[in-house]
């Protein structure tokens, strides 16, 4: 009926049908009002609505504690890459203390690349790339370089979505220093336990809803009241308006005008996953759709994953074809199924199946199908 593509992309990634087909039934009319939610004013009261709704409901899904703010930020992911910098410095008042980056890819490397570039003193706790050649796999922590307590924080990225590295776990770090994550492909496809961190965020765009909103989780004791320039100390950095976490949160993301329609998007998907069975019930399928298919690699003679058991991302499952020319041709083969936007990133070739909350299990079983059929016509 909708003619609709298995889609894998990266992101922008598949959305929940349901939860289309629920903007759609709103889009002319939404509750009432005789308009769209996009020409809303998002002082009314009805988008009031649909911005408390969608943080009660994240609050749920993620069973965020009482004393962590939940703002909606703009310029993607990218733009937290400066934000945290800013922030973090700030809240630890000393604009040479250290900050401590894990680089496991080629989105913690830009984030550790962004903080030098904007002064700060960055230590780089591992770079797996440098240790081992490749981002394939993360170093055990015992081999780390952690400032220890003098740091104003550590950063990792949770999941490496381009190289498909994802943490089993979160690291172990000194408890008085500020965890920031960048969860942008990762965010509620796994339980977590929101306590640990000082910073999650995430841009909407690959497991919750459109571009354009980013998810940021802050700790409330790391708001730092804004300061001018005569304020900071020599060599500080004076945080624009824009990304100063205190200023969003004291005016609940309506400091300017939000991406309204981006959350009311992402308000549903927050609705949808409550309905069906909460982050729970998506860590199980999850689970059970990554296994499914890096089995499907692991059993087979021309499909090669390169990330080391134990760090493969449950998102992002990169791998190669043998021989290579074989890659255009298993694409092209993918299309005529309607299985679409599997090429890997541009900067390391080769396939991704990225399998977010929205792909189904049933889309992976067909993709699955598709590899052996594949396989079975050109041993
Ligand atoms: N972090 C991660 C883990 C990402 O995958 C991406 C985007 N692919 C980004 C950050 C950058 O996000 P944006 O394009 O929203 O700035």
């Amino acid at each position: 009926e909708h003619n609709q593509v298995l889609n894998f992309a990266a992101g922008p990634a598949k959305i929940p049908t349901a939860v289309l087909e629920k903007a759609q039934s709103e889009l002319l009319n939404y509750d009432n009002t005789g308009m769209s939610v996009m020409e809303l004013s998002h002082r009314s009261k009805t988008f009031g609505k649909i911005l408390s709704e969608a943080k009660a409901n994240l609050t749920s899904l993620l069973n965020i504690p009482d004393n962590y703010e939940i703002l909606f930020m703009q310029g993607g992911g990218t733009t937290l890459f400066s934000a945290v910098v800013y922030n973090l410095l700030a809240a630890k008042g000393k604009p040479d203390a250290p900050v401590d980056y894990c680089v496991s890819g080629s989105w913690s490397q830009k984030a550790s690349e962004e903080a030098k570039r904007l002064g700060a003193n960055v230590n780089i706790v591992f770079n797996s790339k440098k240790s081992t050649g490749s981002y394939t796999t993360i170093p055990p922590e015992s081999e780390w370089k952690l400032s220890g307590p003098d740091a104003a924080y550590v950063y990792y990225c949770d999941n490496e979505t381009v190289h498909g590295v994802e943490f089993p776990s979160v690291p172990t770090v000194d408890p008085s220093v500020p965890l920031v994550t960048d969860m942008s492909s990762n965010i509620l496809s796994r339980k977590v336990d929101v306590s640990k961190f000082a910073v999650i965020y995430a841009g909407a765009q690959k497991n919750i809803g459109p571009s354009g909103v980013t998810i940021v989780i802050v700790r409330k004791d790391l708001l730092t009241p804004l300061q001018s320039a005569s304020e900071i100390p020599t060599g500080g950095l004076v945080v624009p308006q824009m990304l100063d976490f205190k200023t969003l949160a004291d005016n609940d993301s309506l400091y300017n005008t939000p991406p309204t329609y981006a959350i009311y998007m992402s308000g549903l998907v927050f609705k949808h996953m409550l309905e069906n069975g909460g982050v729970d019930k998506y860590t199980e399928v999850n689970d059970r759709k990554a296994s499914k298919l890096y089995q499907a690699i692991d059993n087979s003679k021309i499909y090669k994953a390169p990330v080391a058991t134990g760090f493969r991302s449950n998102m992002n499952v990169p791998f190669r074809i043998y021989p290579e020319p074989l890659e255009a041709e298993f694409l092209k083969g993918a299309e005529a199924r309607n299985m679409v936007q599997l090429k890997g990133h541009r900067s390391v070739g080769g396939i991704r199946a990225s399998i977010y909350n929205a792909m189904g299990e049933d889309g992976v079983d067909a993709l699955v199908a598709y590899m052996k059929e594949f396989e079975a016509q050109h041993q």
